[in-house]
């Protein structure tokens, strides 16, 4: 077997007696050993505690214990001492206190007198178990920092699934901002996280978590970046950043200490993911790396997210006109026709419809058909409210609902909007002019009803002429 060097060590000797000290110290320093002397037990104690020394040479009898199997059971007893090699001195024939000495702990005895030779080879074997021993726990130290490398990417992993989840069970990106701002807290024991976006030289608060209640509502308002250090200096360089205990002094929480991670789509710096701790021990190391790590990951899922909710939306307009289309319309009809009847409210409809459009294309092409169409559909927009659903039917017709208002109060609207459209020429075409049927829920019974109405309202408009409103109400309906 092929036994480590026996490497020169600092032993530490505790013998009452000057004479055999001076003999073991010389016969050790002339090994290669630096021996340090020790008056007493607590003396002992004190520099092994202290990491002075890595192996114990004692006398059976020394002052401050019964005796040195005394002394080698508390070293036994001490986690942090336990390992430490002792050998004790006997009285040549003294069997009863060898037998003592190695049953309270001793790894070793030599005879007193010794011969040198004896001596050093008993020390150089205590070494060996030294440097084994110090080999034994650099391995332990390193199997537990892998340990807990594999918890925390366990853990970090487990995070990110559920991100994933949130994302593939097609949430609205605000819920998957906030569930990145909770995960991240957990991820990294913090209080708070967050996540913010990047808007030019600003940053807005887009997710966010606490402990402490009252932190999403700050959700949708600007960062004061000035105020948020960690995040401006993401913004600045790109890459994580922290900073460890700050804090006013005036708050409860007197440290505070932060930590932010770029998230990039599309290549581009989105914005950040961070999070605030206010434990007295701060943020352990290499914590915005790990973030880093995170925010990469989470950078995939908040692209997912968008793109989800960009084709979510985009399945709802109108890409020529960016109006609403037919079925986003439908789908606000129902619940406004469904509402109006519950609460017995006036609901009317109007059907707008460009004429002689056909015309336009044949004369100038379809291209500045399509401008025109573009054009009609900014002017209805800009005569409509917000709560007045608008959208484009298809072709050159639009449909447009008025909450509240009955047949005769759509008329005045339709109004608006037919001279918003003929008041005013198209470049290139001149005068365009609309007609509109309008009618309301008092005749329409229901949204098939007022398709109908209103269409057939339209259908007299065009027959009478063009360039006018017409309405179906109740009289016409009898008359
Ligand atoms: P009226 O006054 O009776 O409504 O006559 P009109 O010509 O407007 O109606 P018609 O239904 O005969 O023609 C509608 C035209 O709209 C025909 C079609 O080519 C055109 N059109 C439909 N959709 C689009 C579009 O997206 N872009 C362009 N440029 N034209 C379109
Ligand atoms: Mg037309
Ligand atoms: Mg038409």
């Amino acid at each position: 077997m092929n036994l480590p060097d026996a490497a020169p060590g600092r032993v530490l000797l505790a013998e009452p007696s000057t004479l055999v000290s001076t003999v073991v110290s010389r016969v050790l320093g002339g090994a290669g050993h630096r021996v340090a002397m020790a008056a007493d037990a607590a003396e002992v104690l004190a520099v092994l505690r202290d990491g002075g020394a890595d192996m114990l040479i004692t006398a059976w009898e020394i002052p401050g214990v019964a005796d040195a199997g005394e002394l080698c059971r508390t070293i036994r007893a001490d986690a942090a001492l336990t390992a430490t090699p002792v050998i004790v001195l006997t009285a040549h024939g003294d069997t009863s206190g060898l037998v003592a000495a190695l049953h309270a702990g001793a790894d070793d005895h030599v005879a007193k007198p010794f011969v040198p030779e004896e001596l050093v080879a008993r020390v150089a074997a205590a070494m060996r178990i030294v440097r084994l021993e110090r080999e034994r726990s650099a391995v332990m130290e390193e199997l537990r920092a892998r340990e807990a490398a594999h918890r925390e990417m366990a853990h970090e992993q487990a995070s990110l699934r559920r991100v994933a989840a949130t994302v593939a069970s097609a949430r609205t990106p605000e819920e998957v901002f906030s569930l990145v701002a909770r995960e991240v807290a957990g991820l990294l024991g913090c209080e708070g996280g967050g996540v913010a976006r990047f808007d030019g030289d600003a940053a807005v608060l887009v997710g966010a978590h606490s402990a402490e209640e009252g932190f999403e509502s700050w959700v949708g308002m600007p960062l004061d970046l000035a105020e948020h250090w960690v995040t401006a200096d993401v913004l600045r360089t790109g890459a994580p950043a922290r900073l460890d205990d700050y804090g006013d002094g005036a708050t409860e929480h007197a440290r505070r200490s932060s930590v932010a991670a770029p998230i990039r789509v599309g290549g581009r710096l989105w914005g950040t993911v961070g999070a605030v701790s206010t434990r007295p021990e701060g943020l352990p190391d290499g914590t915005e790396s790990r973030l880093g790590r995170f925010a990469e990951l989470v950078s995939l899922a908040i692209a997912n997210a968008q793109t989800r909710h960009e084709i979510a939306e985009m399945a709802l307009r109108d890409p020529l006109t960016g109006l609403h289309n037919r079925r986003a319309f439908e789908e606000q009809l129902g619940r406004r026709v469904a509402h109006a009847l519950r609460h017995d409210a006036p609901l009317a409809m109007v059907i707008l419809d460009i004429d002689h459009f056909k015309s336009v294309n044949d004369t100038h092409g379809h291209q500045v058909g399509d401008m025109v169409l573009i054009e009609v559909a900014h002017r209805l927009a800009r005569v409509s409210r917000e709560e007045e659903p608008i959208a484009r039917l298809g072709g050159e017709e639009f449909v447009w609902l008025l909450p509240g208002a009955d047949a005769a109060e759509a008329v005045l609207a339709a109004e608006r909007a037919r001279a918003a459209v003929g008041g005013e020429p198209f470049p290139e075409v001149g005068t365009v002019t609309i007609s509109a049927g309008v009618t309301d829920l008092s005749c329409g019974k229901d949204a098939t009803g007022l398709y109908r109405l209103a269409d057939l309202a339209l259908y007299g408009a065009k027959a009478d002429g063009r360039n006018r409103v017409e309405a179906w109400t109740a009289e016409r309906a009898t008359s």
